[in-house]
């Protein structure tokens, strides 16, 4: 059995990597991982803008001053302004060549057609300077960047329409479990309802992962190779929750050898998630997630989630850590390391209850994983805990 940062590290060592770049239009481009840097083909802003609705004119020894014009958003005139001229002008307008300030119009006084400023205005006050967000040639977003709303926004600005990304895995999630039946379906005693595929397939939408299927199996030796055999060489991840323990009904481990799937690990000391298995054959990476629903998922952000990432060359791999304070004294069961459902409220965090891995529930409350360390035994309040940030929802 291996400790939770080797099993990580093996995570991202062997799990296996895009091989394709595309060009997608930036509209399409939400959660998808950039394959090189976007380089801006402009100054932003491109002119001198005003910053304010106002008065622009070249500062002098004046107090008032004579207006010549108007520019307002949109225009193209560029007035020449004299010595004790000035133009009214409005927030995104060009500012004239020959103004080298804008006064706001709160501290204007206006009389017909002059105009008498309250004190002496600053040199570039209220204007943005051409370029001085980002410069013609400048690198906009780096490469390895997960692009989001904000990035579309920004690149928007720059007038770009296309970004080339790596392409997303094709994953496949494996639902093993003779006593599962899919919601819909007449229970009978003995059977539960199916929920690790549809957790996991909506968990990975939230992420961006929208190429996904689910197949279903039962407990069968013959029936689990067949399938992952068929399964692997159609996907570059698969995720198999179910049958990985030591039970006499569980299936996935043997199939897995024997369709020649290179063992990376099976086992980790942790809580939940200790029969997690992770290996490997040609492009394709595979998960033996347990199936319990909430252990399933802790396993999903602690070890997929990065492997995900790592497959679309992202910079950042691991879901965000800090550290923060507990709020609450809590007392671990067990020696093992352990990654606790918690809620990150206010500066410090609360370890949630209903930490069976059966219970899927206190994750809805969620949002935050703390992980502890082997033997951390009794947590005093005020302690201060590594927390792993769950994406927002
Ligand atoms: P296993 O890892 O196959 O021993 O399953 C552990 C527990 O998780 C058992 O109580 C299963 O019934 C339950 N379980 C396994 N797969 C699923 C699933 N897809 N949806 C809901 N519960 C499951
Ligand atoms: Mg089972």
């Amino acid at each position: 059995m291996i400790d939770t940062t080797t099993a990580l590290e093996l995570v991202l060592l062997h799990g296996s990597m895009s091989t394709k770049v595309l060009e997608v239009d930036l509209k399409d481009g939400l959660d998808y991982v950039l394959a090189k840097d976007v380089i801006s083909e402009i100054d932003m802003p491109p002119f001198r803008q005003s910053a304010m609705d106002g008065y622009a004119l070249h500062i002098g020894d004046d107090v008032t001053y004579s207006m010549v014009g108007e520019v307002k958003a949109g225009d193209n005139n560029n007035p020449t302004l004299h010595k004790g001229e000035a133009v009214r002008i409005f927030t995104g307008a060009p500012v004239p060549v020959t103004a080298n300030t804008v006064v706001m119009q709160e501290k204007v006084t206006v009389d017909g057609n002059k105009i008498s400023i309250e004190e002496s205005p600053k040199e570039n006050t209220n204007i943005r300077l051409q370029g001085e967000q980002i410069k013609v040639g400048g690198v906009a977003i780096n490469k390895g960047t997960t692009i989001k709303g904000v990035h579309i926004g920004f690149l928007a600005s720059l007038g770009v329409t296309k970004i080339t990304v790596c392409e997303k895995p094709s994953i496949a999630i494996v639902v093993t479990g003779n006593e599962l039946v899919s919601p819909g379906d007449k229970l009978s005693y003995g059977e539960i309802y199916e929920s690790n595929g549809a957790m996991l397939t909506a968990v990975l939408k939230e992420l961006g992962y929208k190429n996904t299927s689910v197949v279903t199996i039962k407990d069968d030796y013959d029936k689990t190779k067949k399938v992952l055999k068929d399964t692997l060489g159609k996907h570059d991840v698969v995720i198999v929750t179910g049958g990985v323990s030591v039970g006499d009904y569980d299936f996935v481990g043997k199939a897995i050898n024997a369709i020649g799937v290179q063992e990376i690990f099976y086992k980790v000391k942790q809580k939940p998630g200790k029969p997690l298995f992770f290996g490997k054959k040609e492009g394709t990476s595979i998960f033996g997630l347990p199936g319990n629903p909430a252990a399933a998922l802790s396993c999903f952000y602690i070890y997929v989630y990065p492997l995900l990432k790592k497959y679309e060359g992202a910079e950042h791999m691991n879901l965000p850590a800090i550290s923060l304070p507990l709020l609450f004294d809590y007392t671990v069961k067990g020696t093992q390391a352990q990654f606790l459902k918690a809620r990150i409220e206010g500066a410090g965090v609360t370890i949630l209850g209903g930490q069976s891995s059966a219970m899927v529930r206190a994750f809805g409350d969620a949002n935050a994983l703390v992980c502890l360390p082997r033997n951390s035994a009794e947590i005093k309040k005020g302690q201060n805990v590594k927390t792993i940030l769950l994406p927002t929802k």
